[in-house]
């Protein structure tokens, strides 16, 4: 497959034309923006959580397909998802995308986000794939923050 047809599947272009959960949550508990110079993309989080889990997210931002897919689809797989939970299912995107091109894919593991698994092929277009990750991360960290993915 070449780069176009990897990157931009059926389920990529709709999330990035019709973005789920855009937009600010009032009552957000952890916030976090994130740019990625090299692209050009910039998100910023929205995180409730309550009981230890996530109970909303919501996502505003800028920038290229990928990157707004990621984020678009991020939002839709964190509901009722202890924080714990969410870095684990961060740490295994991670691990596929920074993963060589030949090594299998758990593609039930990931769920939904076994759409992104092509972009490891292409090294430079990890960062927008991950970016929105990376800032909901800073979220539960650092809860109010700014993050430049470098
Ligand atoms: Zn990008």
């Amino acid at each position: 497959m070449d780069e176009v047809d990897l990157l931009y599947q059926e389920v990529i272009l709709d999330h990035n034309k019709n973005p789920r959960n855009f937009g600010e949550l009032d009552d957000a508990t952890h916030q976090a923006v994130g740019h990625n110079p090299l692209c050009g993309d910039h998100v910023e989080i929205f995180l409730k959580v309550n009981d230890g889990k996530v109970e909303d997210v919501k996502f505003k931002g800028v920038g290229c397909a990928i990157s707004k897919a990621s984020a678009s689809i991020m939002t839709t797989v964190l509901k009722g998802k202890t924080l714990d939970e969410v870095k684990d299912l961060f740490q295994r995107f991670h691990n596929v995308l920074t993963s060589k091109a030949e090594e299998p894919v758990n593609t039930e593991e990931l769920g939904k986000l076994a759409v992104f698994a092509g972009v490891r092929e292409f090294p430079v277009r990890v960062k927008c794939a991950t970016l929105a990750w990376h800032t909901l991360i800073e979220a539960i960290e650092k809860k109010n923050s700014v993050l430049t993915v470098e």
